[in-house]
């Protein structure tokens, strides 16, 4: 199963393209800072970039050490939305590796906190904010 990818030589820089990406990001409330803000106001406290021992050079978006549930709010473009993550057309192939990269690192991350003992829940950040902090509710009370 280890077929692991070379990075691809990217033909042109893509500055403008990851200016364009990084502006898409809904400016001032992120999803995920709005999904904390709803979880807060539920009355649920967490802790954020949260770090688990075990898991080097990783961070839980918000986290809850106690229930050992970890939440990632995943973008829909770097993390390949079905519904969102358009592919751009210059330098396909860089992209194609970017995201199995992207896609691979978020398996091996969750596979290694469920082998912590965590709970792993995920939502896109196109997620309605009530919805997302639901799948959350029902994640700790699962
Ligand atoms: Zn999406």
């Amino acid at each position: 199963m280890s077929t692991e990818k070379r990075e691809p030589v990217r033909s042109a820089p893509t500055a403008d393209l990851s200016a364009r990406f990084s502006r898409q990001r809904r400016e001032g409330t992120s999803p995920e800072l709005a999904l904390r803000h709803e979880l807060h106001r539920r009355g649920f406290r967490y802790r954020v970039q949260f770090k688990v021992d075990g898991l080097p050079r990783r961070r839980v978006d918000i986290a809850f050490p106690k229930r050992q549930l970890a939440v990632f709010v995943d973008g829909c473009f770097w993390h390949g939305c079905p519904e969102h993550c358009v592919i751009p057309k210059s330098n396909r192939d860089w992209w194609l590796w970017k995201f199995d990269v992207n896609a691979r690192r978020d398996a091996d991350t969750d596979r290694r906190l469920v082998d912590l003992g965590w709970s792993v829940a995920r939502v896109w950040e196109h997620v309605d904010v009530q919805e997302a902090a639901d799948t959350v509710e029902a994640a700790l009370q699962g």
